[in-house]
């Protein structure tokens, strides 16, 4: 991934690099780099890089808003669905 940083390298606290899931090792920083718009041109885009001190990983922002638009939400507020008892609201058995 090319980009030309822009910003100063800020840690992310209490966030763990999921590659090497080593903890307070990763940082994100403003940078500008080039993407291929919708008419195949290549454009100036701002984007944010989340990348790992620790080893090679790095995150484009936009690339990751891009692959969690097509499931329609973030992928990190996933809820569990909880199965009530359909016989709990008429317990008036006792
Ligand atoms: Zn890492």
């Amino acid at each position: 991934m090319e980009y030309t940083t822009v910003g100063s390298k800020r840690f992310i606290a209490g966030a763990v690099c999921p590659q090497c899931k080593a903890a307070d090792k990763t940082v994100t920083f403003a940078v500008k780099r080039f993407i291929q718009s919708q008419e195949q041109e290549l454009v100036e885009a701002d984007d944010e890089i989340m990348a790992c001190v620790s080893c090679c990983f790095e995150q484009s922002k936009l690339e990751l808003s891009a692959a969690s638009h097509n499931t329609g939400g973030s992928q990190d507020d996933v809820m569990p669905i909880k199965i009530r008892d359909a016989t709990k609201s008429t317990s008036s058995t006792s």
